[in-house]
């Protein structure tokens, strides 16, 4: 049997280093076996999906030297490998088990799902669907059918007893059935759900061994079920332990830095980012910390997986990146450089904002270093000219942040038109709105314009560069953070 791993990401927002993490242990066990490495490519989510996040996925394997066997662009024998184009597949694969009774549809509308959910939660029970629509008599079903009723179709799953989990990295997990839902594998405009998506895609595409994150540990009786319907073999699982911010709740880009380009634009080698996403799960034979992609494929084993909670630390991501830095002598290390450079904006994107403003070459240096700057070096008193209390300092700061964060395209006329339209709806004059956001993004008084230096400082660091301020103009508490979403989708900034 030939080793078949694959990476799944969903192509929305930025490419996380989780899915980095899940694709280097994916391609160190499919390689370490002579295997294959897949990229698949979870875009069922049409209106979160986007074709820029999935061009940045793939720039970002590239980037990390994790090259795949197969995936979009790279067609084998198992195309497509876009969700989105295999619509086809899950039409088929649903007939058969609505055909052989494992699967039934479900025309319970929205509200009485909602009644339902409220009445468990208030009896204190696991909150799922009651099965319904299973009493249904086949003419009924033809009926509504023919009355184009909307209609989802659900997972059989047993009443009672429990299924068993079987992890490779932690044994046997019993799951009772009654804390399992009726999962909706079809919705109601026909695509499939990822429950369903996945199991017919890893079988199809012969995956052996499923690297997961360990969120995924309750939805495995579902997948395990659906294989059990189908009659196929079941890939081995293996849940990895999720990434955390230091405060150990789960890595989110609230706390952390979590977008791969974010450390690639920061000048973060890619053998480095590797080495530390493969240092927090797993660890060398023989104790080493510095390790190369090579290295960890030749020594891989499941068994010398850590099963704790891995802390992503970004200090230490940054010593080791500087070990990495040192150990190359200086004609290697100018290399690096030079192409660490080469992805920054070239000077020429420069030579018109500043043109006017300086005489002599030397002038320059002090106008521009920020546009190869990571965090700018400012502090409180930095907003001082800044008239508005520091509260609504930081409610500009965090609501062009979210603004920004959903901009697919970073132009400067979509970077412009976005905020103004903030502004406008937060009814504050432009000068007064940009005036935080230009300390934010430039850390300085004087400036190249502010809109055309963030599109050459690029969407990572400037989403990064205003998170840096917000913490520390005394940060946005969780409870802050939710007063602020509401004004925010109140005054509908989309
Ligand atoms: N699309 C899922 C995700 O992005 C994939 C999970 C899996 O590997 O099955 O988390």
């Amino acid at each position: 049997m030939k080793v078949r791993t694959r990476v799944a990401p969903s192509p929305t927002g930025d490419p996380h280093v989780g899915t980095a993490y899940m694709a280097l242990f994916s391609y160190c066990f499919a390689k370490k076996h002579g295997g294959d490495f897949i990229l698949r490519i979870e875009d069922t989510d049409s209106e979160r999906s986007s074709p820029e996040a999935e061009k940045k996925i793939m720039d970002a394997l590239d980037w990390l030297g994790l090259s795949f066997d197969e995936g979009p662009s790279k067609e084998g024998r198992h195309a497509p490998y876009r969700q989105s184009e295999r619509s086809r597949l899950y039409k088929k694969y649903i007939q058969e088990l609505l055909a052989s009774g494992n699967a039934f549809r479900c025309f319970c509308t929205r509200d009485r799902l909602e009644e339902l959910r409220k009445s468990q939660m208030s009896e204190g029970k696991t909150t799922r669907y009651d099965g319904l629509c299973l009493n249904l008599s086949e003419s009924d079903v033809a009926q509504k059918i023919s009355n184009n009723v909307p209609h989802v179709v659900r997972m059989r799953v047993p009443d009672n007893g429990n299924c068993v989990v079987n992890d490779e990295l932690r044994g046997v997990i019993e799951i009772a059935w009654d804390q399992v839902d009726m999962q909706v594998l079809m919705k109601t405009d026909g695509t499939p759900t990822y429950h369903f998506a996945v199991v017919v895609d890893d079988h199809l595409m012969e995956i052996t061994h499923i690297i997961r994150g360990e969120e995924w540990i309750n939805s495995a009786p579902k997948h395990i079920k659906l294989y059990e319907y189908f009659g196929w073999d079941m890939p081995s699982l293996i849940h990895m332990p999720l990434l955390r911010n230091p405060d150990k709740s789960k890595l989110s880009k609230r706390k952390n830095p979590t977008a791969i380009d974010f450390y690639k634009d920061m000048g973060f080698l890619p053998e480095a980012l590797l080495n530390y996403l493969g240092m927090l799960g797993w660890s060398m034979p023989g104790g080493e910390e510095k390790f190369s992609l090579d290295e960890m494929v030749a020594d891989f084993e499941l068994s010398r997986i850590t099963l704790g909670a891995p802390i992503f630390d970004v200090e230490k991501l940054k010593w080791l990146n500087g070990v990495w830095l040192r150990s190359y002598d200086d004609e290697k290390y100018k290399e690096k450089l030079i192409s660490w450079l080469q992805e920054k904006p070239s000077i020429k994107s420069i030579i018109p904002l500043v043109k006017e403003r300086i005489d002599i070459f030397t002038e320059m240096a002090p106008l521009t270093s920020f546009f190869l700057d990571g965090m700018p070096s400012i502090s409180l008193e930095d907003f001082e000219s800044v008239t508005q209390e520091r509260e609504d300092i930081v409610k500009i700061l965090q609501f062009s942040l979210w603004c920004l964060e959903v901009q697919t395209d970073w132009s400067k006329e979509v970077i412009h038109d976005s905020l103004i339209f903030l502004a406008d709806n937060m009814n504050l004059k432009v000068r007064e709105f940009l005036r935080p956001i230009f300390i934010a993004i430039s850390g300085k008084s004087v400036s190249p314009p502010l809109f055309d230096s963030m599109t050459i400082i690029g969407p990572d660091i400037c989403k990064a560069r205003l998170k840096h301020s917000i913490e520390l103009l005394g940060g946005v508490s969780k409870k802050q953070t939710k007063k602020l979403e509401k004004i925010y989708r109140d005054i509908k900034v989309d």
